[in-house]
């Protein structure tokens, strides 16, 4: 006879394999970021699933168990990297940077993890340097191929890395944005990355850093499709376990603050690890990032910043004022879902992307319009839901202070800028 323990057996790191008992942060039940809703599935049910993060008490790799599968995420995606002009402008600048940094010519080969609709190789392809994009998404990938990009639509993994040895050779550079939280076999696909990558290569990655997500209370940008959220410790050790030493990391402003990591065959001599590693390294050991205990207490912070939102509208709904969204990004619906704000409290909202329009924001139906929406309907405050593109929306839509128009910001506590 099996109970329900023997069932549902406690989850294991997807890193390092312990036992995963210390929750991070439960955020309740969501539904899947992506899975904007259409007028006629409005009155159908919905799947909703726990959001519950752990931290690993060995390795400190903080996480969530995979509840749905990648298939069911990533084979038609919604978010299209172009329709974010700061995105575009920070791709190209990373593309000078490293051409100019590695030497990188007509003779090198460049492969990029998760390529979407082509948004950074475009700018490779400019330059004559030879590159191919994986992308899991085929609607995506056909976009690319408008740029000129070609891509192989499929998962990346160690099996996907060897065929590409095979057919296109290894690469001087391997990249991969916003990718290595998104993956769930963590470890098939770094090994998958050490076979890819030449023997003088380089491979940059980036993705959030867990300590400006702890800082900032950014808890929403927690949500389904992000299996894993990195210190810079614990990510030096996952490449470590296969190969690959980090020797240089930087420090970016992108999606409210991103490492971008450098690595090397651990036997190729060539590229000492830089100060800036090594800095990295100690200040997140003095903030305690080997220590469980300091992540105890991001739980109450996250309440915290919760209230002090509802807050804010339950005082604006009272004096009688109007509020939308600004976006219907990833982040606003862990925000949206855990906060319970829907129609009560947020007219609409309004997104650039096309594929949104029309549609319910997922689990609390918010309606998506236009941006032009604003411009008739002069609401007192717009709610910005990709706050880590705050600057960039408020210069964008600084008409709305034509009408006295206010923006508000969530994350990391909510503020009101006039
Ligand atoms: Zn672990």
């Amino acid at each position: 006879m099996t109970t329900d323990q023997d069932n549902n057996p406690p989850s294991r790191c997807r890193f390092c394999d312990a036992r995963l008992e210390q929750v991070f942060v439960d955020l309740g039940m969501s539904p899947l970021c992506q899975t904007h809703i259409t007028p006629s599935q409005l009155n159908h049910m919905e799947p909703f699933y726990p959001l519950r993060t752990y931290v690993c008490n060995r390795c400190y790799l903080v996480q969530l168990d995979e509840f749905v599968t990648p298939d069911d995420i990533f084979s038609e995606y919604a978010y299209f990297s172009s329709f974010a002009d700061s995105w575009v402008d920070h791709a190209k600048r990373y593309v000078e940077l490293v051409s100019q940094r590695f030497c990188l010519g007509a003779s090198s080969r460049v492969v990029e993890i998760a390529s979407n609709d082509g948004y950074l190789l475009q700018h490779f392809v400019a330059r004559n340097i030879p590159c191919l994009g994986v992308e899991p998404a085929a609607n995506v990938a056909e976009a690319a191929l408008a740029k000129g990009v070609k891509s192989v639509v499929k998962f990346f993994g160690r099996d996907t890395a060897q065929e590409m040895v095979s057919e296109f050779g290894h690469a001087d550079l391997l990249l991969g944005n916003n990718v290595l939280a998104h993956v769930p076999k963590l470890n098939d696909f770094v090994s998958g990355m050490k076979v890819l990558l030449g023997p003088q290569g380089v491979i940059t990655m980036e993705f959030p850093h867990l300590l400006r997500l702890m800082q900032e209370n950014q808890f929403d940008t927690i949500y389904h499709e992000h299996f894993s959220y990195f210190s810079f410790m614990t990510v030096e050790k996952v490449f470590a376990a296969h190969g690959i030493t980090l020797f240089d990391v930087e420090e970016l402003p992108t999606h409210g603050g991103s490492l971008r990591i450098y690595g090397r065959h651990a036997e190729d001599s060539s590229k000492p690890v830089c100060e800036r590693a090594i800095e990295l390294r100690a200040r997140e050991l003095q903030a305690g990032f080997d220590r469980p205990e300091t992540y105890l207490g991001f739980t109450e912070q996250v309440k915290e910043t919760k209230r002090r939102l509802l807050e804010f509208l339950i005082h604006a709904k009272r004096e009688g004022k109007s509020v939308v969204g600004y976006g219907a990004p990833g982040k606003g619906n862990t925000l949206l879902n855990y906060c319970g704000i829907r129609q009560d409290f947020v007219d609409y909202t309004v997104d650039r992307n096309p594929y949104k329009q029309g549609k319910f924001t997922p689990g609390t139906h918010i309606p998506i319009h236009e941006p032009e929406k604003i411009r008739e309907t002069k609401p007192d405050y717009l709610l910005l839901l990709p706050w880590n593109l705050r600057d960039e929306i408020m210069q964008q839509m600084n008409y709305v202070r034509e009408w006295g128009g206010k923006f508000v910001v969530p994350i990391p506590e909510t503020k009101v800028y006039p």
